[in-house]
């Protein structure tokens, strides 16, 4: 018999949301987290928003599992004190050139399940009298969570099924065996390993790296990532009242662009940008030297704001399957029996939207090995 029923690689939201949905049915579980503490990559370094689903291709994984995840993290929180607003959201147009593009916006975001409202300029206005705006989408559903807050309930919720959450556990080799995978782990340079019926890759910025270890050829099958910095930027306290929701420009072909950010805390920040990164190292420095392109961004929204009024604040690190220039592309969720992994699932690409669907994409994972 394997010493574990299943393993989930990855303490960020998605494998803590894993374990919390699997823990009762899968025993024993163990989570291996290869950091000090789970949540500390990029569970932890976003914009911490339930999204309403707007955005993305109706059919799509990323559409389904966000409407899917919000609701049901809107229930989570409710039921057990995790801290969340709902603090909602205006996508502003600021010329009339981006009219139509709100228009399809609006379209697409009611196909995936999002409640919205078209807004004349002077309803936008009534909401947020400070931006530019010539009209505007409403979503009523978007809000703020702690993320970290999210984490510890979803931790809380395995341990208390049985799960183990190992932690400064790094997972260095994978393979098959006849009935069940042989896990390589190095624990403070000691090595060692053990057996598990089934292996859950929700590995973050290293999924393709532990798809790697069990033998599936990352580049063949489209699973290599790349990275891209996101970072932000804040406004003092004095001026944290100039939006009192999130507040969305009309989004390019090639990002949501630069918003503006109300965290629980009531700080106003805005951000992220969207930056490719030559090497996959993980530099969480926010630049001094983008505060005025972040500042110019800002002022589509905010005319008043002056470069100075803008702090250098966090930044995280996206796992892209989208290399620059190419068009967006889906979560990659799949179970590998096809490949010769049965009971091994692949967590791919998990970006934004991917802590709103944590836990829709935990119940679709109970499926699939179900
Ligand atoms: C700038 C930015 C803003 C975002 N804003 C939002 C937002 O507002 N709303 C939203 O819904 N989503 C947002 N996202 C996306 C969201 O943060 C991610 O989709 C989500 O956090 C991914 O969680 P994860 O558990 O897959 O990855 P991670 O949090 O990266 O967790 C993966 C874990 O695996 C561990 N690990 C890696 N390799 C190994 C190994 N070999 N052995 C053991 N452990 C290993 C890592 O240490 C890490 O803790 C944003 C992302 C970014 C970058």
């Amino acid at each position: 018999m394997a010493d574990a029923a299943c393993t989930v690689i990855g303490g960020g939201v998605v494998g803590l949301a894993i374990a919390a949905e699997l823990s009762a049915r899968y025993s024993p579980l163990i989570l291996t987290e290869r950091n000090q503490k789970y949540g500390q990559e990029t569970s932890s370094r976003n914009s911490e928003v339930i999204h309403a689903g707007i955005y993305y291709p109706p059919g799509s994984l990323k559409a389904g599992l966000c409407v899917e995840g919000r609701e049901i993290l809107y229930s989570l929180c409710a039921r057990h004190e995790i801290p969340y607003r709902k603090i909602t959201k205006v996508i502003t147009a600021t010329t009339a050139s981006e009219l139509n593009d709100l228009e399809e916006i609006y379209a697409r975001g009611r196909e995936n399940g999002a409640p919205l409202e078209m807004l004349t300029r002077d309803q936008v206005q009534s909401l947020e009298p400070q931006i530019v705006s010539v009209g505007g989408v409403f979503s009523p559903t978007t809000g703020i969570i702690s993320a970290h807050g999210l984490m510890d309930y979803f931790a809380g919720a395995a341990r208390q099924a049985g799960a183990t959450i190992q932690t400064r556990c790094t997972v260095v080799g994978i393979s098959r065996r006849t009935a069940d995978y042989e896990i390589l782990i190095d624990e403070g340079g000691t090595r060692s390993t053990f057996t598990s019926e089934r292996v859950i890759n929700a590995a973050g910025l290293e999924a393709d790296t532990i798809a790697a270890y069990a033998g599936i050829d990352v580049d063949g099958e489209g699973y290599r990532l790349v990275y891209s910095k996101g970072c932000y930027f804040a406004l003092p306290p004095r001026m944290s009242g100039s939006v009192t929701r999130l507040v969305y420009p009309v989004p390019t072909k090639h990002s949501l662009g630069v918003h503006a950010v109300v965290d629980l805390g009531g700080r106003l920040k805005f951000g992220p940008d969207a930056t490719y990164l030559s090497s996959r190292s993980l530099d969480y420095r926010v630049p001094e030297e983008k505060r005025h392109q972040f500042a110019e961004s800002v002022r589509r929204i905010l005319p008043f704001i002056q470069d100075d009024d803008l702090t250098p604040d966090m930044c995280g690190i996206r796992p892209k399957l989208q290399r620059e220039g190419e068009p967006p592309r889906d979560f990659i969720i799949r179970e590998e029996s096809e490949k010769g992994l049965p009971g091994f699932v692949n967590l791919i690409g998990i970006e934004s939207p991917g802590l709103t669907a944590s836990p829709a994409i935990a119940r679709l994972v109970a499926r699939l090995i179900s």
